[in-house]
């Protein structure tokens, strides 16, 4: 056996095990503490609500796992056990070899994928959403989702596909660089289209029409001097009662997007604050710093797969005998998270950082009590348990813990208080 087979073998039954030993630390955790609210919380949480944030941690961690065993069990198969080997010889015998072999050839690999994850996708939006009273979709939406998912995946990922399949064949030995410079190109391109061309196919936007609210929202971003060309409200209803807020598009063409079901549960001055941290993530440059470590981090993903496409043993040690660009583009999607997972916990350990600096934004620009508010708010809604087990959550979150990230914004508070 190749020692890249072993290693391969090695590296994902460790992800595994990790992944799962960190889920029995959760669910284990989370339910020992389930009769026991955080001090700091008071009356703002029930009993009730804190068994059931517990309960839906431990419903979804166990789907978790179970998954995890699933993907790890689909990725071997494709892999050691000749699954894109079989579906790369038989895109070559359906159409002319050649890029658009190499293009069929990568979408039946997506294809086969999406269908085998379907019945977690089933399950998750139809049983455990549906227990826990968040599931809104209709079986006609959900339908309607992967009909419009699967044609835009054709033909954006059969774009993208084809054009790095030609970029490989036609751009000589340093092809690799060629390559991320179109990735960043069709990055810029997919953020400009997302909000004007692709989101509107999902869902509906319409204008903010809450007058006191659009003046409140426009005096917070005249004090923070930033400039955004509209503010919509999203059915996001339609799905799921989770609520959330977020930005998008780039430049001055930035766009503010609420959820209704955030709007819904919120108050003014609680909605202003949540919005005085999303719009911290741009003030204080997190958006261009992630933009610049996601640019690089690709860098170096495409000069690896430059290298690793011009050895045999790439093939052969992961179960294709027969070496093509296509396979070697699958292999490496395939592969790298088998490895890069052990650098996840320093990802998730800079964007809790970036959160704390969006909170003390929001505390200075709005309100940290008001923003602690709306987190406790949300937090209710959407049955986040606010105990966690530490070394999960310093692993996995990419937000900081719920006890000590309304503490650390109710010392801001006290602190404006006191000095006002
Ligand atoms: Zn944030």
């Amino acid at each position: 056996m190749h020692p890249f087979t072993i290693a391969f073998v090695v590296a994902l039954l460790a992800h595994l095990a990790v992944q799962a030993w960190l889920a029995r630390r959760q669910i284990a955790y989370v339910t020992r503490h389930r009769t026991a609210i955080p001090a700091g919380f008071g009356t703002a949480v029930t009993s009730a609500e804190h068994a059931k944030a517990a309960d839906y941690v431990g419903a979804r961690q166990r789907v978790g796992i179970v998954e995890d065993i699933y993907d790890t069990a689909i990725t071997l198969a494709l892999t050691l056990g000749g699954g894109i080997a079989l579906l790369g010889s038989w895109a070559g015998a359906a159409v002319a070899p050649g890029i658009l072999a190499g293009t069929v050839h990568l979408l039946a690999v997506f294809a086969a994928m999406t269908v085998l994850g379907l019945p977690f996708t089933l399950y998750r939006t139809f049983v455990l959403e549906q227990r826990f009273g968040f599931n809104r979709t209709r079986p006609a939406t959900f339908v309607a989702d992967q009909l419009k998912g699967w044609a835009l995946g054709l033909i954006l990922g059969g774009g993208v596909a084809a054009g790095m399949l030609w970029i490989m064949a036609s751009a000589g030995s340093s092809w690799w660089i060629v390559a991320w410079a179109a990735w960043l190109g069709v990055t810029l391109l997919v953020t400009w289209a997302w909000p004007r061309l692709i989101a509107p196919l999902f869902n509906r936007f319409s204008p903010l029409e809450d007058a006191a609210l659009r003046e409140r929202i426009d005096a917070l971003l005249a004090r923070c001097d930033f400039h955004a060309k509209a503010v919509y409200v999203m059915d996001g209803s339609r799905r799921s009662s989770h609520g959330n807020a977020y930005f998008t598009g780039l430049g001055r063409e930035k766009r503010i997007v609420f959820f209704d079901t955030l709007l819904s549960s919120l108050g003014p001055a609680q909605i202003e604050s949540v919005l005085a941290h999303e719009l911290a993530h741009f003030k204080l440059r997190h958006i261009p710093q992630r933009l610049v470590a996601g640019a690089a981090m690709s860098l170096a993903g495409f000069a690896l797969l430059g290298w690793l496409s011009r050895q045999d043993w790439f093939y052969t040690a992961l179960g294709v005998p027969v070496p093509s660009d296509a396979a070697a583009l699958l292999l490496f999607l395939l592969v790298v998270p088998a490895f890069s997972w052990i650098v996840s916990p320093l990802l998730a350990a800079w964007s809790r950082r970036h959160e704390y600096e969006a909170d003390a934004f929001a505390a200075r620009h709005s309100d940290a009590r008001s923003l602690a508010e709306a987190l406790v708010t949300l937090y209710k809604d959407n049955a986040t348990t606010l105990t966690p087990d530490p070394l999960y959550s310093a692993f996995h979150d990419s937000h900081p813990p719920p006890a000590t990230r309304i503490e650390r914004l109710r010392a801001l508070g006290a602190g404006a208080a006191a000095s006002q």
